[in-house]
């Protein structure tokens, strides 16, 4: 069996493989464009489908997401009233995670990191069980997709869960990241940096989300104190040259979500989004999907919308789409 993971190399330097898909985007064609390999390296698992999947799982009791909505407040309400109360079983998680590697699949994504909630141990019955669900996955599509099971943590979430559930996904071997996320006004950040020293000496890549709504300052401050190699979103950072400068010295790349940023308002409409000046100012970017199930574009998606506004040229864009595979 050829796993995809021993042979990103050959596929980041297949020049064949580059060529197509700056011609597919010059012709504007989305059909092409799902067929080049490209990574997802900012996507939340069980919010990674569709919404019509998503709703047809739970047999349409699902109320849509609101098409526009005001910061992580509302995307967070909506989370907890319509999607979180559905998810009572570990069937469940282990059914929303495959579809979403299959979206990904569908799309031409070949390298998919997509966080998995610390929670999701609690709903198994003992800690080997649900790392050896993970592994049953990675290997199951290993032929087409490099799945990276990334460990999630709330931002909002108490010390003793840090212990309960957050410490042994570390220990366990059966992550490949770890991840911070939720309200950026909650900032823990000894008790993050505790814990992600632990990662790191277990050899975890270190990720999490900052600079989608809040200040430079708390880029600069998570970089210092976290140590991150990505930054999920960091688009703030265009305010500050020392946030720039940071960022580029410690060749930190930035997961960027483009449509989450508009639908969430942290970004006013797309013409006006700091991507192609990240891109510009020298520092590593890569274009992802954060949420599909919310924001309703794939990669490939964002990719022709990017294109087609002129932000960037589709040279550019294959180089970004490149990066994405290391
Ligand atoms: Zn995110």
């Amino acid at each position: 069996m050829i796993k995809i993971k021993d042979n990103l190399k050959s596929i980041r330097e297949n020049n064949n493989i580059s060529k197509l898909f700056i011609e597919a985007l010059k012709n504007h064609n989305l059909n092409q464009i799902k067929t080049i390999p490209k990574g997802d390296l900012h996507n939340h698992a069980l919010l990674g489908m569709r919404f019509s999947q998503f709703n047809k799982y739970f047999d349409g009791q699902v109320k849509p997401p609101p098409v526009q909505m005001n910061g992580l407040e509302e995307m967070a309400s909506y989370l907890d009233n319509e999607t979180i109360k559905f998810i009572k079983s570990k069937q469940e998680i282990e059914d929303l995670l495959e579809l979403a590697i299959t979206e990904a699949i569908n799309d031409g994504v070949i390298v998919l990191e997509a966080s998995l909630d610390a929670s999701f141990i609690s709903y198994y019955n003992n800690d080997v069980e649900y790392f050896s669900m993970i592994q049953k996955l990675k290997n199951k599509y290993s032929e087409k997709i490099d799945f990276r099971p990334e460990l999630g943590a709330a931002r909002v979430l108490p010390e003793d869960k840090w212990m309960e559930w957050v410490l042994p996904c570390i220990k366990s071997g059966a992550f490949y990241s770890i991840d911070l996320y939720d309200l950026e006004s909650v900032n823990k950040i000894d008790l993050y940096s505790k814990y992600y020293k632990i990662a790191k000496d277990n050899g975890l890549k270190i990720k999490a989300h900052v600079g989608e709504f809040c200040s430079s300052e708390q880029i600069i401050e998570t970089i210092k104190i976290l140590n991150p190699e990505a930054i999920q979103h960091g688009i703030q950072a265009i305010k500050s040259q020392k946030a720039i400068n940071l960022i580029k010295d410690r060749n930190i790349t930035l997961n960027i979500c483009p449509t989450s940023n508009i639908k969430l308002g942290a970004i006013d409409k797309f013409d006006n989004h700091p991507a192609p000046d990240l891109y510009r100012e020298g520092i590593d970017i890569t274009i992802n999907t954060d949420d599909l199930m919310l924001f309703d574009s794939s990669v490939s998606e964002e990719y022709l919308k990017l294109y087609k506004r002129g932000l960037f040229l589709a040279e550019e864009l294959n180089f970004i789409r490149i990066n994405s595979l290391k």
